[in-house]
This record gives structure tokens, C-alpha cells and sequence, in this order.
């Protein structure tokens, strides 16, 4: 089987490369015709403050408990659900649930949503956070959207404007995965970004790498000067830990503490960790 490409020349597709192709129209089936309600959850990862390791929060993370195929990542089905246009009923559901389920939380505790750029496109992001916000009576300041910097790299006017009205209704933003886009340091001065995520792959290297440690001591020190707070994503040693200890970063999640729980096991968490400090920290 050969096929012409645009540019005229003549690809081949390998078996395997068919298979591959088969193998994901077979899963973008599948997610088109999965019941939101019955096939996903939430899973939810503490977040602690490194200083003193009180519990502040969680973040939520999307799970796909699909019939056919069990836990599918949402590395996997996220990009589907984008290219499909699916992640815009995902992505209304996982913010009413996250909300719905953070109100149960003490109320210091803030939520933190993942929102695709994907979700930038089309009208309805900020009526649905703020119809979520609503019907769960969530303090507003509690809830945390988390976007990438891809977010600012195309259509960032109109997308800088959507950011302010999520703002106006209370909500704080953070840029996740931090030093792994653009990194253009530009839209620091042009929007209040409430917390910088330190990506992983700079906490999994701050041992063994100097470029690594000064990546980190760096993104730290932009964000006390601009008085944004910082969180390490991945924390997985406890000689990471006491790097950004020294290094004064503000909260932390990873493995050392905890992976991502089913939300039956949240209130577990509250309850080990709510007055009594982590014992890690
Ligand atoms: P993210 O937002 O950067 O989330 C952090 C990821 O790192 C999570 O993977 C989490 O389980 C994982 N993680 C946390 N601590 C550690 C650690 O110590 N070691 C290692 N190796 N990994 C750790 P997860 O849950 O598989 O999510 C992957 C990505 O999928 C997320 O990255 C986020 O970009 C996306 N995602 C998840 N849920 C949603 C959602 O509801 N909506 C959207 N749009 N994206 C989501
Ligand atoms: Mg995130
Ligand atoms: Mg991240
Ligand atoms: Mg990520």
C-alpha cells in the first residue's frame, strides 16, 4: 500500500503503522461513545507546603476507567479528546465534579483543574467554571485553573482576555509544566498568574544535574520577585525535597507523599495530614 503524500513524494505504510492507525481510530470510537458520568473519575494529588508540610490542597487528575480496555491515561486520551472536540463536554464535567467535591473539603483547602487550550477555543470555558463555582457554592479563590504557556502562544490576546474573566470571578491561575514551553517571560508582566508548577523533569534532575538546580533556584527566584508562588511537580526523593527546602519552594506534590487517589480516599488524607503536618516533611 502506497499512498501520495501532499508534497507528491510516495509514502509507505509499514503493517505496523496500519495497525497503529486502526488501533486509535478503534479508541476514538470507543472515547466518542463513553458515558462521562459512568467511565470517568477523578483522582486527586495533595499538595503540601515545603516549609512546613501542611496539606493545602489537590490537584485533580482526569482517569478513564474505560469497560473494554481498564485505566487509560489521560496522556493517551487527552490529545484524543482535542482532536475529536469531546474535551469540551470532558472538560465542563471536570470542573463541576472537582468543584462539587471540593466543597466537602475544610475550607482552606484549594482544588486544582487542568484546562486544555483546546477549551480556549471555544465560548463557553468561563460560563461553565462559573456555573461550577455556583452550583457547588465553592469560595471562588479556592479554585485553581491550571493552563500551560501554550495557551499564550497562539490567539493570546483573546486568550489573555478569557484568562481576566476567569479572574473576575475569582478563580486564581497557574502555569503548569513551567520551563517546558516557550518560557517567554513576556506574559508574566501582561497577566497575574497566581502560582508558577515547576515542571518534572527539572525536580527529577536537581540532584544530579547543576543546570537542573539552577533552572529551579531560578524559576524560585522569578516568582519571589514577582511575588507568584511555586510549586515543584514530581517530587519523588527526599534529597529533592531538601533542595527545595534550600531552595525556599513554596508547596510540592509527587510520589514521596502521595500518587493521585480515588476520591473515596481523599477524606483519609484530610484527615492524616489536615492538623498534623506531614510526617515526610
Ligand atoms: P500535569 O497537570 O502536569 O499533572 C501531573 C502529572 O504528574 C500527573 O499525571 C501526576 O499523576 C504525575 N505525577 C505526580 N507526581 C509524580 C511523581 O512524583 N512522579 C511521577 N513520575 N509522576 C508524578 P497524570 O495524572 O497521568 O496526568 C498527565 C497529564 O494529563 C497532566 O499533567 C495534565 O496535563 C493532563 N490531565 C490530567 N487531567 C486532566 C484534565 O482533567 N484535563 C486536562 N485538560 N488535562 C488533564
Ligand atoms: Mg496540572
Ligand atoms: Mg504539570
Ligand atoms: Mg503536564
Amino acid at each position: 500500500r502506497a499512498k501520495n503524500s501532499s508534497k507528491g513524494q510516495l509514502r509507505f505504510f509499514e503493517p505496523e503503522m496500519d495497525s497503529q492507525v486502526r488501533e486509535r481510530r478503534a479508541l476514538e470510537m470507543e472515547l466518542r461513545g463513553a458515558d462521562i458520568e459512568k467511565e470517568f473519575e477523578l483522582h486527586f494529588q495533595p499538595i503540601f507546603a515545603v516549609q512546613t508540610g501542611q496539606l493545602r490542597g489537590f490537584e485533580a487528575l482526569l482517569r478513564w476507567n474505560s469497560p473494554k480496555r481498564g485505566m487509560v491515561s489521560p496522556a493517551v486520551f487527552i490529545p484524543l479528546a482535542e482532536e475529536t472536540g469531546m474535551i469540551h463536554e470532558l472538560g465542563r464535567w471536570v470542573v463541576a465534579e472537582a468543584c462539587r467535591q471540593a466543597a466537602g473539603w475544610p475550607e482552606r483547602l484549594v482544588v486544582a483543574v487542568n484546562v486544555s487550550p483546546v477549551q480556549f477555543r471555544r465560548g463557553d470555558l468561563v460560563t461553565n467554571i462559573g456555573e461550577a463555582l455556583a452550583r457547588s457554592r465553592l469560595t471562588p479563590t479556592r479554585l485553581e485553573i491550571e493552563v500551560t504557556e501554550s495557551v499564550l502562544l497562539a490567539d493570546t490576546e483573546a486568550n489573555l482576555a478569557i484568562l481576566r474573566r476567569i479572574r473576575e470571578l475569582g478563580a486564581r491561575i497557574a502555569l503548569d509544566d513551567f520551563g517546558t514551553g516557550y518560557s517567554s517571560m513576556s506574559y508574566l508582566r501582561r497577566f497575574p498568574f497566581s502560582r508558577l508548577k515547576i515542571d518534572r523533569s527539572f525536580i527529577r534532575e536537581i540532584g544530579g544535574s547543576p543546570e537542573s538546580l539552577a533552572i529551579v533556584r531560578a524559576i524560585i527566584g522569578l516568582g519571589t520577585s514577582l511575588g507568584i508562588d511555586t510549586t515543584a511537580e514530581g517530587v519523588e526523593t527526599v534529597e529533592q525535597l531538601n533542595a527545595l527546602r534550600q531552595e525556599n519552594c513554596g508547596e510540592l506534590q509527587g510520589f514521596l507523599f502521595s500518587p493521585p487517589v480515588a476520591s473515596a480516599k481523599v477524606g483519609d488524607i484530610i484527615d492524616a495530614f489536615f492538623e498534623r503536618p506531614s510526617q515526610v516533611a
